[in-house]
């Protein structure tokens, strides 16, 4: 078995109102059931989701816990600004973002963009997916899927990864729950995260520096699906044990 995964070539610095399908589908030719995934960071540019951090009047709050991390209390009130919920706020801030992903500093980025200018997450990266694939079977008639990924750190491990923020065209997981394993096991809990792998198997080729590639195409896994959103991957507050020992203690 194998699949192919390919940078889009040729996308130049994304500015705020660029028509990024025309930019990828003038740069490749889709074909249907291909994967597209995205840096959120020129979905996010695109979207005129970038801030100065000199227009940013920061709280008392914000200084406060600028002063203890050491950061900017500009960028910290940026990413309070951004959060459904403060999960921690030292040594990082870890939060909600208003879309539902927990990560630090709500996925705001400093790099990439030049200095004095911050980017934030795309408002609805859900949303964002779900246009780009409308808009790419307007111009190409090819229906594909859409991630919109970020890179992410994780709770127990050192290093980051790229993770899906928003989806289209895809469903999140691959349900393994009631098959069999070699053995004639049936799987009980196996609910495989496919679009935080794809993700992460995209990055692999974005990067994170200056190689200016924020589109990958994957072709030959097979999961197009009519579905739309990331929802289900974000625990409900209930379930979720980690957040929950966080703010609860
Ligand atoms: P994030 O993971 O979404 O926060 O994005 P990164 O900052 O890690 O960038 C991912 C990839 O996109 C890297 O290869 C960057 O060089 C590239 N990139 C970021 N912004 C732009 C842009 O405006 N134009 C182009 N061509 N590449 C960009
Ligand atoms: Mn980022
Ligand atoms: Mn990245």
């Amino acid at each position: 078995m194998h699949f192919n995964a390919f940078t889009v070539p040729d996308i130049p610095l994304v500015e705020e109102g660029d028509d990024l399908v025309e930019i990828i589908c003038k740069n490749t030719r889709l074909c249907d059931r291909d994967i597209v995934v995205i840096a959120s960071t020129v979905v996010a540019k695109a979207e005129g989701r970038v801030t100065p951090l000199a227009a940013i009047a920061p709280s008392n709050r914000a200084i406060a816990i600028a002063e203890r991390n050491e950061s900017d209390p500009r960028f910290v009130q940026a990413v309070i600004d951004e959060s459904e919920e403060i999960l921690l706020e030292s040594p990082f801030l870890l939060v909600k973002t208003q879309s539902g992903n927990i990560c630090v500093n709500a996925g705001i980025d400093g790099s990439n963009i030049d200095s004095g200018r911050i980017i934030l997450l795309p408002e609805d990266p859900d949303g964002s997916a779900k246009n780009i694939r409308k808009d790419i079977f307007s111009m190409t008639d090819k229906s594909v899927s859409v991630i919109i990924t970020d890179t992410n750190g994780r709770a127990f491990r050192d290093g980051q990864i790229g993770v899906a923020i928003g989806i289209s065209g895809i469903a999140p997981t691959k349900d393994w729950r009631g098959s069999c394993d070699l053995f004639d096991n049936v799987l009980e809990v196996a609910n495989e995260a496919i679009v935080d792998e794809i993700a992460a198997a995209a990055n692999l080729l974005f990067g994170e520096g200056s190689d200016g590639m924020p589109v990958v195409v994957i072709r030959g896994l097979d999961f197009y699906a009519e579905e739309e959103g990331i929802g289900e991957l974000y625990f409900p507050e209930s379930e979720d044990v980690i957040r929950n020992a966080l703010v609860h203690g």
